[in-house]
């Protein structure tokens, strides 16, 4: 199995999807979450961060490129590169410092460092349907597909 689908029928529902990945996700790994402006990648974001044991706020990383989240024997980078100017921009940053195993990488617009960034365990596309979401996870590697067998979903209705 290589790719899931979901319905976040509302935000609240995207949030405890969030959570339910959370459970299942670990240092190591990065994660790219497409969609466009307003689609909720941000929101889905919020539901890991929180569920991984942060208990303020998460606010999108619009403007400073990257949100740190020091938890307990994990790491969490949350990364919004909508605003970046350029890929090499990441170098500057010390991009290769973001990511190692005891590191998580959750990444908007990761389009944006392409040929910088890691590439992507999991692609999480989010996609309007009706008032909600659909939520696409792809695996792109085996840690990638380590990760859906743990969210346990058996292709027949993960909802
Ligand atoms: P992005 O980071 O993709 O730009 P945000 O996470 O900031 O998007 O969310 C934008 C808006 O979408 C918010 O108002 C949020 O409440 C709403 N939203 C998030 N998830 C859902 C969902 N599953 N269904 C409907 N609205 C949602
Ligand atoms: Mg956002």
């Amino acid at each position: 199995m290589v790719e899931i689908t979901y319905t976040a029928p509302d935000e609240e529902a995207m949030v405890a999807l969030g959570a339910k990945l959370a459970g299942a996700l670990r240092g190591g790994l990065t994660v790219y979450l497409n969609g466009d402006l307003g689609m909720g990648k941000t929101t889905l974001a919020r539901g890991i961060v929180q569920a991984s044991g942060h208990e303020g706020a998460v606010k999108s990383p619009t403007y400073t490129l990257v949100e740190p989240y020091e938890l307990e024997g994990l790491t969490i980078y949350h990364f919004d590169l909508y605003r970046l100017g350029s890929a090499e921009e990441l170098e500057f940053m010390g991009i290769r410092d973001y990511f190692g195993s005891h590191s998580l990488a959750l990444l908007e617009w990761p389009e944006r460092g392409q040929g910088i960034l890691p590439p992507g365990d999991l692609v999480i596309t989010i996609e309007r349907q009706g008032l909600g979401r659909s939520v696409t996870i792809y695996a792109a590697t085996s840690a990638g597909v380590d990760v859906l067998s743990d969210l346990g979903g058996d292709g027949s209705n993960p909802n």
